[in-house]
């Protein structure tokens, strides 16, 4: 088997190693990609410190990836050699059930296959994009628009694609109050994308020390939520508020923050569990929901609004060696927006 160039964790919280891992041979319907960019998700730490529990080391994280293709297997119909394409968080699922044959592979019956972490279906462990190359079958790889950089268009695959579908499920747009909790790289491209499908948009971050790149990604407010007084002066303000807090907040503070029917949807996902008190939901008939990633239709759906709208990740790009501060400068909500591994520096 190819051996190829990556970045692994050993084990929880120990740093990154330069090592080298195995891809599979490329079979009739794969499409081998040189990775030239991947994004880091906050997902990437939570499950590289296992904090969600059941991660396997070596881990090579990695689900935000930008790269071209270089090789393509005798059946492959969709992409070709030197073709400029992504991979998100999933590389394989059934394909049968009602929810894959609706696009909406994430929710496989069955059992979707994630892109690290996680074991596929030839029994080899998945291995994600802080490497050089990876083997995807092409149902899973996606085209990256003329238009888009591929460095600004890596973190679409995963932050961008969380934000999208639950905008869209929730009918984001004109004449809607929509507000994103925590400006982070969930967050900034779903303020972007929020304004982009024309809703009035709002940011909700611990202070206002981002306020002016908010309000540049296209939002029109931004508050504070560390004040109690700005929190009790926006009760029963929007239509869909998205959190994207990769911790715990007092989640019946910001549900009370929704208008009549209005809908909260978790993105964030932190490990601890969360309470709250149902009369916030009775009052004004709120919603708590939740929402994962999108599927691939979906997906190929937000990458082309993304380039029709000129949107990407505003990004800090890095050198395989760095992921490690990286890491402690996301969970110290110190990133701006999105860090970006270059993998030309391997
Ligand atoms: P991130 O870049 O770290 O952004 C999270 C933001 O939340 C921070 O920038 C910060 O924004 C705010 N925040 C952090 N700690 C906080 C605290 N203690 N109290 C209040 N606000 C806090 O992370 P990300 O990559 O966007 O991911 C966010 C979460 O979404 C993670 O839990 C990740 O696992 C999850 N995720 C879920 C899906 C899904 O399918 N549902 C997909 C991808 C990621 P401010 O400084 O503006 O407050
Ligand atoms: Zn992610």
């Amino acid at each position: 088997m190819p051996t190829v160039t990556a970045y692994a964790t050993p084990a929880a919280k120990a740093p990154f190693e330069k090592t080298t891992i195995e891809r599979r041979e490329v079979g009739p319907r794969d499409v081998r990609i040189e990775i030239k960019y991947a994004g880091i998700c906050h997902s990437d730490i939570h499950t590289g410190r296992d904090e969600w529990g059941a991660a396997a080391y070596p881990l090579v994280p990695g689900h935000e990836i930008a790269g071209i293709v270089a090789e393509v297997g005798a059946e492959v119909t969709t992409h070709a050699v030197g073709d400029r394409v992504g991979v998100g968080c999933l590389v394989n699922s059934c394909r049968q059930c009602e929810h894959c044959r609706r696009g909406l592979e994430q929710y496989c019956l069955g059992r979707s296959v994630g892109t690290y972490n996680d074991v596929d279906v030839d029994g080899t462990q998945t291995a994600g994009g802080y490497s050089k190359e990876i083997v995807v079958d092409e149902h899973f790889v996606l085209r990256i628009p003329a238009g888009l950089e591929l460095d600004v268009a890596a973190p679409l695959l995963c932050a961008g694609i969380t934000m999208f579908s639950p905008l869209n499920h929730w009918s984001c747009g004109p004449g809607k109050k929509v507000a994103i909790v925590g400006l982070g790289g969930l967050g900034h491209v779903g303020v972007k994308i929020a304004a982009a499908m024309g809703a009035e948009v709002s940011v909700l971050s611990q202070s206002l020390s981002k306020q002016d790149d908010g309000l540049a990604f296209g939002a029109t407010s931004y508050y504070a939520t560390s004040d109690p007084e700005t929190l009790k002066s926006l009760r029963g303000t929007f239509d869909l508020i998205i959190n994207t807090v990769s911790a715990p907040l007092p989640m019946t503070k910001f549900l009370a923050l929704l208008a009549l029917d209005g809908t909260l949807v978790n993105v964030g996902a932190p490990p601890e569990p969360q309470e709250i008190s149902v009369g916030v939901l009775m009052g004004n008939r709120r919603s708590w929901a939740g929402s994962g990633i999108g599927g691939i239709p979906e997906t190929q759906q937000m990458l082309d609004f993304c380039a029709e709208h000129g949107i990407g990740a505003t990004i800090e790009t890095i050198s395989g060696e760095q992921i490690d501060e990286a890491w402690d400068r996301v969970v110290g909500s110190d990133v701006r927006y999105r860090f970006v591994i270059d993998t030309a520096t391997f």
